[in-house]
Order: C-alpha cells, then sequence, then structure tokens
C-alpha cells in the first residue's frame, strides 16, 4: 500500500536514531555512555506521583473537556500570572498531550498550503516536520554562532515575504541552551508586530536556567505581543514529568478555540490522571525543581570546562536547558573526518560515547550532548571524546 504524500519527506528524529544506536552496542555488551537524552534523569516528585495515584481512586479515569480539565487550566492561568506577569483567561488556554502536540495542533490550525514558517537554526528537530505536515514551507535562518545562535531582528525582516504566517522563538534553546535578552525580544516582536506574524514562543525549558538571567516571555512586553503570540509550556522539563504528557498552549481566543475543536477530534484530550499530576505540581508552593536544576548547574559547568580542553572543540557556554552545543568542525577535520556525522560514528564505534550531530539541528559543525546524566558519566565521556581527539590528530 503506497503511503500518502505527507509522510514521504518526514525526517525520522535524529536524536532517537543515535539512541536508539546506542542501546544496539549496550545490548551487546558495550560500555556505552549515551548523551543523547532529551529528558531529565531525575524521578517525577513524589507528591506528584501520590496525586495521581489519588486521581486514580477517586474515579478521575474518566473523558475530561478536550481541552483540559477547568482546574489544571486556572492553575496554569496563576503559573503565567506568578511566573511571567501574563494575564490570561481559563478560554485562552488549551492542555495537550505535551507540549510537543500542542505545536502539532498549533501548526495544523494556522497554516495553509505553502504558508511560511521562519525557523532559525539551529532549531529542535520537530519543528520542520511539523511544519510541513500541516502543509507549510519551513524557511530556515542561520543564528550565528558568533551571535550566540540568536536570530537578529534584521535577519527576520529581510526574510518575511508574504506568505510568512509565522516565526518560532525558542528561549531557553533546544539544542543551544541560548537565551534572548529583553531587549533582543522586543526587537523581534517589532518586526512581528510591523508585518503582523505571529510568534511561536516556545519556553518548555524556562525553568532550568543557571546563568542568572531571568526568564522573559516575549509575550509579556506588551499587550500587542501578548495577542500576537502563542506561549508554548509544559511539565515535562520542569518536573520532570516527559512520560506524562501534559504540556499547554496560551493565546488569542480565536486560535486556542480551532486547536481545542481539532484536539476534541484526534486525542479527545490529554490523559485525565496525569493532568490531576500535573495540577499538584502547579499547585506545590515552592520550586520543587530547585533541587535538580541544582544538579544541572554543577554538571553543566564541569562538562563545559572539560570539553574546552580538547584540542578543535569551542563552544559557548549555555545560559539554560540541559544541553551543551560545541562546535567540533576543526576537531573532527584535524582528525580526518569529512563530516562532523562521520566523526560522531567514529566516537560511538571506538570509544562508544553517544552525541548527536548538529546537522539535525540545521547546524552541521556542532554536536549536542546532553548532562541529563550523572556527573561521572559525563567526566568518563570527555575523557573518551579527548583520548578520541588525541589519537586521531
Ligand atoms: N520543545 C522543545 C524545544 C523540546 O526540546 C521539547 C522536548 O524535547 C518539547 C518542546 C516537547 O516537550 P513535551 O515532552 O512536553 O512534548
Amino acid at each position: 500500500m503506497e503511503l500518502a504524500n505527507r509522510v514521504k519527506t518526514l525526517t525520522p528524529s535524529s536524536t532517537l536514531a543515535i539512541t536508539a544506536k546506542a542501546k544496539e552496542l549496550k545490548k551487546q555488551g558495550h560500555d556505552v555512555i549515551a548523551l543523547g537524552a532529551g529528558e531529565p534523569d531525575f524521578n517525577t516528585p513524589e507528591f506528584i506521583l501520590n496525586a495521581a495515584q489519588n486521581a486514580m481512586r477517586e474515579g478521575m479515569t474518566k473523558y475530561t473537556p478536550s481541552g483540559g480539565i477547568v482546574e489544571l487550566k486556572q492553575a496554569i492561568v496563576s503559573k503565567f500570572k506568578a511566573d511571567n506577569h501574563l494575564d490570561y483567561s481559563t478560554d485562552q488556554i488549551i492542555v495537550t498531550t505535551g507540549a510537543k502536540h500542542a505545536l502539532y495542533t498549533l501548526f495544523q490550525v494556522l497554516l495553509n498550503e505553502g504558508d511560511e514558517v521562519i525557523i532559525p537554526a539551529p532549531y529542535w528537530v520537530s519543528y520542520p516536520e511539523q511544519v510541513k505536515l500541516a502543509g507549510g514551507s519551513p524557511v530556515f535562518l542561520t543564528a550565528s554562532e558568533e551571535n550566540g545562535f540568536k536570530l537578529t531582528p534584521a535577519q527576520l525582516e529581510n526574510a518575511i515575504t508574504d506568505k510568512t504566517k509565522a516565526v518560532i522563538i525558542n528561549s531557553p534553546s533546544n539544542p543551544t541552551g541560548m537565551m534572548y535578552t529583553e531587549e533582543e525580544l522586543k526587537q523581534i516582536g517589532e518586526v512581528c508586530l510591523r508585518h503582523d506574524i505571529l510568534i511561536v514562543s516556545d519556553e518548555i525549558y524556562e525553568k532550568l536556567i543557571y546563568s542568572g538571567d531571568p526568564h522573559i516571555s516575549i509575550a509579556q512586553l506588551s499587550s500587542d505581543l501578548q495577542e500576537q503570540t502563542v506561549v508554548i509550556n509544559g511539565v515535562s522539563k520542569s518536573h520532570a514529568m516527559t512520560g506524562w504528557r501534559i504540556g499547554y498552549a496560551a493565546g488569542p481566543i480565536a486560535i486556542i478555540k480551532a486547536m481545542t475543536s481539532l484536539a476534541s477530534h484526534s486525542t479527545s484530550n490529554p490523559t485525565s490522571i496525569a493532568q490531576y499530576a500535573a495540577l499538584a505540581a502547579y499547585q506545590m508552593d515552592g520550586e520543587p525543581v530547585e533541587g535538580m536544576k541544582q544538579v544541572f548547574a554543577e554538571r553543566l559547568e564541569k562538562l563545559y570546562e572539560l570539553l574546552l580542553e580538547i584540542p578543535g572543540v569551542t563552544c559557548i557556554k549555555p545560559k539554560g536547558a540541559f544541553y551543551l552545543f560545541p562546535n567540533v568542525e576543526e576537531a573532527s577535520r584535524n582528525n580526518g573526518f569529512a563530516s562532523v556525522d562521520e566523526w560522531v560514528s567514529a566516537l560511538l564505534e571506538e570509544e562508544k560515547v553517544a552525541l548527536v550531530p548538529g546537522s539535525g539541528f540545521g547546524s552541521p559543525n556542532n554536536v549536542r550532548l546532553s548532562y541529563a546524566t550523572s556527573m561521572e558519566a559525563l567526566i568518563e565521556a570527555a575523557t573518551r571524546i579527548k583520548r578520541f581527539v588525541l589519537k586521531h590528530q
């Protein structure tokens, strides 16, 4: 049976491909260090597990409203107020099956055939595929390493055509860990307002910032920008809840209403029990994520320092998320490889360290290392990478 055209150009996730290869080597008995993970290596906090158990026992096991239970929507409204100084009503919120499905649903309701979405590169692997699945055309703009992997307002302005519908901003970023400043967001926002372009602001790493910089949502900079933005967020990364699949979008009522209609015919609703778990996560006073953040911060410092000791490796210092995105072009060239992709494969083959090649993120000279693994494994990984580079010099 021939498959639909829309899936013929789908690129499988490069993150998952390397993870599969690493798993295979592990199965064969090799001592593999996998730095491909896109999720915290911590367990979901106990109080959240208890809330889910209670919800189950109390019969919260039925369909819920498609856009999520009202208590969770209210908790999300309160979170936006407290963390981002943003006022939303509950009809401006949709709870989704992870932030990924919030983005998927958004592009489905937003894009007509040929509509363009500007995606700054390096980008998270799913953005282009989701845009294409909705009939849109991804327009990639390389955000240079010299500019901290950040899109400039001039770049954005120059790329806008009469087909441009939206731009994606992801701060803190996967894969680079970079963050936009308030001023930079203001300038990007001005361009978007002038050309009536929707801003898709993916803020899933909001809670994982180590540099001391405040998280700024572009939506909080003015009421016009709030109207022009759909904010995407969720509990996956902030509360170590990747498997629960709870994310959300906040934005103009018409967009959220369309997304909710679509959800009613696709997911019906996000899992009821997981919604009660997310509710507990947001109702808890204080920051259960603080401990996790502290551990990530220590790992970042150490791994960053060790990477810079490797000849031919340079790296901007990430401010948030849990990834480093070093440039290894010089190392791979000096090591005699035709591309960074080949260097990554040989590293896995010879030293059993799994990194994700930057090519999957639209940045072929870089690699992504996740530090969502133990300090011991990170130190050993850096030792092996250095040994590999020196051996091939
Ligand atoms: N956005 C970015 C930038 C991500 O890195 C991820 C997960 O890796 C997501 C969205 C999706 O998160 P969720 O697990 O809530 O679907």
